[in-house]
């Protein structure tokens, strides 16, 4: 759990006219709020809040929203009011920490897929600070992440089931990719157990057989863009299951003929650089046809824009190469909070600096990266699933 002091000077790395005074006032309070609640995972129950700001600090974001992280769940489970929210933290805090406890309250009861996107629909329009939206989604991303540590399974299917139905869906609609990523793969794990196993098990045995495609391919396309003097940071990793198993679906195939289960993605510095990558690498391996989406000429409807193509060729297999540039990297990972955190602090998106671990591109945030080596550049991160960390098959 993050210390006091520590999430105090994460705030103040990023925003140094942050109030400090606020949010420890907003940690004890909270503290001693919260009292000696228990989580499900034995954990005291404040470290819950305090985690949920940590993953709103990693966004970047205001004082006033990280502070209403830190207390979002006091009004519902303790017994604090509005008014002494109100009076300590100002107009604001209060208002958005009763926004937040307002979502909280009308959650559930959503069991069709009709109902879920009136519920999510609901959720947009609840919203009209999007600060309350970003917490929400922080405080739901702590949760599935602890999921397991939930002994009752109806418990653990329903909070699943919702999180598939209605928040991916939502973090995707204001084009939080990362978080959408991150909610979908473990609702799948949960609702899905089976096809989760099969499927990761398949992933295994092919890295067995081929070995370890990813850094070969790496290799190829950061020779083809050096060779030809574009710098570029190539980042490539496996295929999430829930992606996979949903293609499987879509396209009513199995495992077998699916051939695609890589990705890569290139940053470069300019839009030239985009569209002069894209020609190398068309020009060097034949491109799959029918696959190929330009979102930078028309972004789409939550402002995400990349180039799409899928090729034969890195590495000897079909593999999506996205193609995009840092500040349009930044933008299609956390989208709105982008946005906000810009607009408030003047602060870059967490990606623009640091495009994420190598082999499974998680960016800092969502990883405990080691972020002593060398640079800013890309470095392992301590992601289970990531190859990075997976015994090389030789
Ligand atoms: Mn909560």
């Amino acid at each position: 759990m993050l210390r006091q002091y520590e999430l105090v000077e994460k705030v103040k790395a990023y925003d140094p006219d942050a109030d400090e005074e606020m949010l420890n006032r907003a940690y004890v309070f909270s503290m001693r709020a919260h009292g000696t609640q228990l989580r499900a995972s034995g954990d005291p129950y404040f470290s819950h809040p305090i985690e949920v700001a940590g993953i709103l600090t990693d966004l970047k974001l205001d004082a006033e929203t990280i502070a209403t992280g830190i207390l979002h769940d006091t009004i519902e489970d303790t017994v604090a009011t509005q008014d002494q929210i109100e009076r300590l933290f100002g107009r604001n805090v209060a208002r958005l920490v009763d926004g937040v406890t307002k979502l909280s309250r009308i959650e559930a009861q959503t069991e069709s897929e009709r109902a879920a996107e009136n519920f999510r629909k609901f959720l947009l329009a609840m919203s009209d600070d999007i600060r309350v939206l970003l917490v929400k989604l922080a405080d739901r991303l702590h949760n599935m992440r602890t999921l397991h540590f939930i002994k009752n399974p109806d418990k653990r299917r329903r909070i699943a089931k919702e999180t598939a139905e209605i928040y991916a869906p939502l973090a995707e609609r204001i084009g939080m990719y990362e978080f959408k990523d991150e909610l979908a793969e473990i609702a799948f794990r949960e609702l899905e157990p089976l096809a989760f196993e099969s499927i990761t098990r398949r992933l295994e045995q092919l890295r067995e057989s081929a070995g370890d495609l990813i850094p070969l391919a790496i290799a190829d396309l950061e020779e083809l863009l050096a060779d030809n003097g574009i710098r570029a940071t190539v980042v490539g990793r496996e295929k999430t299951p829930h992606s996979i198993w949903k293609k499987m679906q879509e396209h009513h195939v199995g495992f077998e003929q699916l051939s695609d289960i890589m990705a890569f993605r290139i940053i470069v510095d300019s839009i030239p650089d985009v569209y002069q990558a894209l020609g190398l690498i068309h020009q060097r391996w034949p491109m799959v046809p029918g696959r190929f989406k330009d979102y930078i000429s028309t972004p789409k409807r939550n402002g995400y824009r990349s180039i799409h193509t899928t090729v034969i060729g890195p590495a000897k297999r079909r593999v999506e190469i996205q193609i995009r540039t840092h500040e349009m990297h930044g933008q299609a990972e956390y989208g709105l909070a982008a946005h906000w955190a810009y607009k408030t602090n003047g602060t870059a998106s967490p990606r623009e600096n640091y495009p994420g671990c190598r082999t499974c591109w998680r960016s800092s945030t969502m990883i405990q990266a080691r972020r002593s080596s060398s640079s800013t550049r890309s470095s392992p991160c301590t992601r289970t699933r990531c190859s990075a960390l997976r015994p090389k098959a030789s």
